[in-house]
């Protein structure tokens, strides 16, 4: 059924970018049988499944073994996917894919702190109430934990320098302009109630 010469013709023009209808149009044929003879052909491949359109999102991290989603990311860091009009949260989808579905109700929380890492096995299943502690502990840990914070803008050479220049004499909005950081975040640096460790 799919030797018919016009269809090489139209698995040419396919190949060659237009859609499977404009083909169809351009040769007159039926645009459900041309769909047909170039999928029985392999031109036009079959849609790729959930899992194969997930994995194509991730990379693996080799040091943490942390799998870090590569595609769009919400405004708290998690990776997101589209099912259908849907926009889902990876990590929960992955946890659906490889490990088995997800309580109702029930929270996918990170064993690794990374927020965009659909690892599975860095997963486990979680109440509300232990996500949001587990936010609260890491961002106090962040805050405390300076450089290593992806939110911090300074490095710990930096607050060194701020420091040493301001006993130098160097004014508050000096440093702020130079470290472009506002002025009560050099106050606390300089009076040591944050960046501790340093
Ligand atoms: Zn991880």
């Amino acid at each position: 059924m799919s030797t018919k010469p016009e269809y090489d013709e139209g698995a040419r023009l396919y190949q060659s970018g237009l859609s499977c209808a404009e083909c169809a149009r351009q040769l007159g044929l039926n645009r459900t049988l041309l769909h047909q003879a170039l999928t029985n052909r392999g031109v036009i491949r079959a849609k790729p499944t959930l899992r194969e359109r997930f994995e194509d999102k991730w990379e693996v991290v080799t040091e943490s073994g942390c799998w870090l989603w590569v595609a769009r990311l919400n405004k708290h860091g998690y990776g997101t996917f589209q099912i259908g009009c849907r926009s889902c949260l990876a990590h929960r989808v992955s946890f659906e894919i490889y490990r088995s579905p997800i309580p109702e109700g029930m929270e996918i929380l990170h064993k690794c702190d990374v927020r965009a890492c659909v690892n599975p096995q860095h997963l486990y299943v979680g109440t509300q109430f232990e996500n949001m502690r587990d936010r609260s502990e890491r961002s106090s840990w962040e805050q405390a934990k300076g450089s290593q914070s992806v939110r911090s803008k300074l490095t710990e050479e930096d607050v060194l320098e701020i420091r040493r220049m301001s006993s130098a004499g160097r004014s508050y909005a000096e440093l702020s302009e130079r470290f472009g950081i506002c002025k009560s975040n050099v106050a606390t640096i300089v009076r040591r109630e944050t960046w501790r460790h340093v």
